[in-house]
């Protein structure tokens, strides 16, 4: 059986300045942009191809958009560096089958890439469904999820007015792919095939992934572990810039909880493949973050005041962007979905 059931319980640099005055798209991920001697701000752009995923294989694709890494054997990073998310999906294989943890921004067709890298069947897991890691889940048959009422609402997908500033000009290094229309782009839905649950085990053949739900950041939040081989893909719970954390979906308790779960595997892991920037990040920065954030809750930290009622919070190797409503015990509505970019008002 491909799915066995578990227990049924259950952005870098060395920035001088913090360019987050508007919630809107171009700082993106990476709210801390360099600012140069002469004042101006170089963007995420210049920083491309970043020296992180350099280090990887680079697989040749017919593809002007996305830009494939084998992070591993049979690990590909299926990464989006010209949009200000520098979104990535990964393609694991086993012998039998294929594991596709999330589908990108949608702007143009990642199942031409996916075909290209296998011809396995794929089945389409994400790490949680923010706009920008859902947008291909149309492109696919199986699409498994876990069954929450925010991941139901967001499988209507996300309208053009939401998203609009995501394919704004300055959100692309290189302007959109060929072919997206950016007056109308908006995400599309989606239908599942099954659900997961907390650990369920996923058998692509010779590579066994566990799913952990790891709520926070979205109720629906998941990392996949592959212990055998020490991998660990965090989704938007880790990765090495900054970490957003202030929409109203997002639970800051359950965050602690589960980055504190996620760093009790780190002497059992080897690597994290997180779903921004870089593919790759050393699992001790895990501890660092379930560190920070009980940090910034019991008040021993400073964090700086943003727009949209959002604070920034600087570490060393990430920072953790939240915000006040969330910081005084707030909760947002959850069962109404979200895209990952609205603010409190
Ligand atoms: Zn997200």
């Amino acid at each position: 059986m491909f799915v066995s059931s578990g227990p049924r319980v259950g952005r870098e640099l060395l920035a001088l300045t913090l360019l987050l005055s508007a919630p809107s798209a171009c700082a993106g991920k990476e709210t801390e942009t360099l600012e140069t001697e002469a004042g101006a701000t170089d963007r995420w752009c210049d920083l491309l191809p970043r020296e992180a995923n350099t280090a990887f294989e680079r697989v040749d694709m017919e593809s002007d958009w996305f830009e494939v890494y084998e992070v591993e054997d049979g690990v590909f990073a299926l990464t989006e560096p010209n949009q200000f998310q520098e979104t990535i999906s990964y393609l694991i294989l086993g012998t039998e089958r294929a594991v596709l943890f999330d589908t990108g921004l949608g702007m143009t067709s990642i199942r031409a890439v996916v075909d290209h890298l296998t011809r396995l069947p794929v089945v389409v897991l994400n790490s949680h469904t923010h706009y920008d890691h859902v947008g291909g889940n149309h492109e696919f048959d199986t699409v498994l999820t876990v069954d929450t009422p925010y991941s139901r609402s967001n499988q209507r997908g996300q309208p053009h007015s939401e998203v609009a500033g995501e394919v704004a000009e300055e959100s692309f290094c290189e302007g959109p792919p060929k072919g997206l229309d950016t007056e109308l782009f908006h995400t599309r839905p989606w239908t599942t095939s099954g659900t997961v649950v907390d650990g369920d085990s996923l058998d692509l053949g010779g590579r066994l992934l566990e799913v952990l739900h790891i709520p926070g950041h979205t109720p629906d939040s998941l990392a996949l572990l592959d212990r055998q081989g020490g991998l660990l893909w965090t989704g938007d719970s880790y990765y090495d810039a900054t970490i957003w954390l202030y929409v109203p979906e997002t639970d800051l308790d359950a965050y602690e909880h589960s980055i504190a779960r996620l760093s009790a595997l780190v002497p059992s892991v080897r690597r994290l493949l997180p779903a921004h920037n870089t593919i790759s990040a050393d699992p001790a920065h895990l501890s660092e973050a379930a560190r920070a954030i009980r940090q910034i809750r019991n008040g021993s930290v400073q964090g700086v005041e943003r727009s949209g009622k959002r604070v920034v919070f600087r570490f060393e190797n990430f920072s953790i962007l939240t915000s006040r409503p969330l910081l005084d015990g707030k909760r947002g509505i959850q069962s109404d979905g979200g895209s990952g970019l609205s603010t409190w008002r």
